[in-house]
């Protein structure tokens, strides 16, 4: 367990990804689970979009692990959830994280 996707985390709402410190916490009043993260760092050289972006990271990772394992949220269990949405919108996992998504066949296989 390398904790890194419960410390490099982006959140966004309906205006893009969170900026600033005052959307933030407008999101923690409104949903208690935001209080779980903290601050971690800020988003830079990655594009126009996600410049700027404040990452974030979970209040309960303690050396590397979950120091609430099991009752973490339902999100954390489900983590790298295998929907369609996910891939369709090219979310992956870090580039160091133990789990991968592939396909059961090439898409030509398909076509067949
Ligand atoms: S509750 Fe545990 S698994 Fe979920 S983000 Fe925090 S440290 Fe990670």
């Amino acid at each position: 367990m390398c904790g890194e996707c419960c410390k490099n985390i982006l959140f966004s709402n309906e205006c893009g990804y969170v900026k600033d410190d005052e959307t933030f916490k407008e999101m923690q009043k409104k949903h208690l689970i935001y209080r779980f993260f903290s601050k971690n760092g800020i988003v830079q050289n990655e594009g126009e979009e996600l410049e700027g972006a404040i990452l974030f990271k979970c209040r309960f990772l303690k050396n590397n692990r979950c120091s609430i394992y099991f009752i973490r949220p339902i999100f954390c269990r489900d983590y790298p959830s295998i929907n369609k949405k996910f891939i369709q919108m090219g979310g992956t996992t870090l580039d160091n994280c133990g789990f991968r998504f592939e396909p059961d066949k090439k898409f030509i296989e398909y076509l067949k």
